[in-house]
């Protein structure tokens, strides 16, 4: 009888830990990558119609996230100051993983950042995302890339699939297939590759639109 109070009286103290980390469970697998690539089109959405919600940016938002970070997407975007990824997705702190560099390349370096949050944050969308009058991207073209040499490296194939293609819009065309082909690099990538085949993560390549605010995805 003894023994049965004592252990009734534990129970709630066993049962509880279970349910409260089952439920954490639940809440970071509840979001699929679809569901997050759709998060990313919404927040897109309201700020182009000027309905931003500005979320996650409260002293309560700071408080959560002090001890963890689990951002839902990598951004991998130019640092051109007209394409900041917070903005433009209406999220706030701790929703993104941010690796901004110019032209939206992936080297060696970038690639070990993104590779951080996929593999350590659980990060389960990765979108390369080029933008309208990348001026790297446009330096390139023009040739005149003596100021930007390694970044100008890893742009110049997708300046020279444009110009095979014979488009009527090079620099639009060199900047989408940039932000395909950083996508591609990102895919081969053996740490991304496994999780895309364990279905932990996607990888995406959207175009930015300076003068309307949105995005299109290049799939
Ligand atoms: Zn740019």
């Amino acid at each position: 009888m003894k023994f049965n109070i004592k252990k009734s009286f534990l129970l709630p103290f066993l049962i509880l830990p279970l349910i409260f980390f089952s439920s954490c469970d639940q809440k970071k697998t509840k979001i699929s990558s679809k569901q997050a690539l759709q998060r990313i089109i919404d927040g897109n959405k309201r700020y182009v119609n000027n309905k931003s919600l500005h979320p996650n940016r409260n002293e309560e938002r700071r408080k959560e996230i002090s001890s963890k970070q689990s951002p839902y997407a990598v951004i991998v975007g130019c640092a051109d100051s007209r394409v900041a990824p917070e903005i433009i997705f209406d999220e706030g702190l701790g929703d993104l993983f941010v690796v901004r560099v110019a032209g939206n390349i992936v080297g060696p370096i970038e690639l070990e950042s993104i590779e951080y949050s996929a593999i350590y944050l659980n990060s389960i969308i990765i979108l390369v995302l080029g933008h309208e009058n990348c001026g790297a991207v446009n330096a390139v073209i023009q040739d005149t890339t003596t100021d930007i040499q390694e970044i100008a490296k890893l742009i110049k194939p997708a300046v020279q699939e444009a110009k095979e293609s014979q488009t009527n819009n090079l620099l639009e065309a060199s900047i989408k297939n940039n932000a395909l082909n950083m996508k591609s690099f990102l895919e081969q990538s053996p740490n991304i590759k496994q999780l895309i085949q364990d279905k932990k993560i996607e990888v995406h390549a959207a175009y930015y639109n300076l003068k309307t605010g949105l995005i299109e995805l290049l799939e």
